[in-house]
């Protein structure tokens, strides 16, 4: 099914993200992990993919088939296209289609110093047109977003003008980048109306539940921290336990507020973390 059915149907989804095992004893142990993520309900999965030569990629195809026909919960396949050429392009779609995969998170992927970029896509919007254009239809594709503007974005205006070509080429929905203060994403969604783009923006929220983490995100995606929330690394940060702790907290109740504010749904990086998934989804198990 396409996952705009399921916002169709469903006033709010649960969806989950999750990235394949790099090591191989922990692809091994992938069927743990997904039952236990599918024993939560999530509306749909969606798979990671490598920004460009990845052996790991094929593996993104393989889990999506293991959640779709193992545990019938609907994968939505990430696709990057900054390394890939129209025929790498098809044959990813091709593959997908003959799995009946039917949903895709088009996206440009992060530029690579070691991998150089090819010439057939500049942007997700490239992709998403390219796609629509080769196989009509047949995917509903979503795009990413950025509540916090993407790091390489001139300022608000150009990265919101930019994601309405994103929608214009054929984005039916917008997964966001996560973020740390709602205010962020209220604002940031009121743009989108603004600007015309209609499709539902559902909220990415990850839990930061240790300090290594939380600096990875701040240097990776430009993430803002709140002052609240920087309260809570400086008193726990040295405190594994605690911080675990209080970084679920924040997480849970961001989340209620989201959804006490009528968004179309939650999208949680759950990093491969059950625990995570298991405890969060139980704290909300009768909002949803
Ligand atoms: P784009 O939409 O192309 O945007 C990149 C930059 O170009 C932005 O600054 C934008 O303002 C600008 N831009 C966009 N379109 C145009 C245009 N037509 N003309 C001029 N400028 C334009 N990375 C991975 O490698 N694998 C993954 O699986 C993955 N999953 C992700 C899932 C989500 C939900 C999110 C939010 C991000 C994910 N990423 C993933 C990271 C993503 O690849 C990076 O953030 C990357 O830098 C941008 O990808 P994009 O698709 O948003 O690019």
């Amino acid at each position: 099914m396409k996952i705009t059915q399921i916002h169709t149907n469903k006033p709010q989804s649960l969806s989950f993200e999750i990235f394949p095992p790099k090591k191989e004893e922990d692809f091994k142990n992938i069927d743990e992990m997904l039952e236990i993520l599918c024993d939560c309900h999530p509306e749909y999965i969606s798979v990671t993919f490598g920004a460009g030569g990845s052996s790991n990629n094929n593996k993104t195809i393989e889990i999506a088939k293991k959640i779709k026909n193992q545990y019938n919960v609907e994968p939505v396949v990430h696709l990057t296209c900054l390394c890939y050429n129209k025929a790498e392009i098809d044959e990813f779609t091709r593959q997908l289609s003959y799995e009946g995969i039917e949903n895709i998170l088009a996206l440009r992927g992060d530029r690579n110093p070691n991998v150089p970029a090819k010439e057939d896509f500049l942007h997700a919007s490239d992709l998403i047109k390219y796609i629509k254009d080769t196989t009509g239809d047949q995917f509903c594709i979503a795009g990413a977003c950025y509540p916090d503007i993407h790091p390489e974005a001139a300022d608000k205006v150009d990265d919101i003008k930019n994601l309405k070509k994103k929608v214009d080429a054929g984005a039916e929905l917008l997964l966001s980048q996560l973020f740390f203060d709602n205010d962020t994403f209220f604002n940031f969604a009121e743009d989108c109306r603004l600007a015309g783009i209609n499709v539902p923006v559902i909220p990415g929220i990850m839990p930061c539940i240790n300090a290594a983490q939380i600096q990875r995100m701040v240097t990776m995606c430009g993430a803002k921290f709140p002052e609240k929330f920087q309260k809570i690394v400086h008193r726990y940060g040295d405190n594994k336990a605690a911080l675990f702790d209080a970084g679920m907290s924040y997480c849970e109740s961001q989340i209620i507020e989201l959804l006490a504010n009528d968004v179309e749904g939650i999208h949680l990086y759950t990093m491969n973390n059950v625990r995570v998934a298991k405890r969060l989804t139980e704290g909300i198990k009768n909002l949803i």
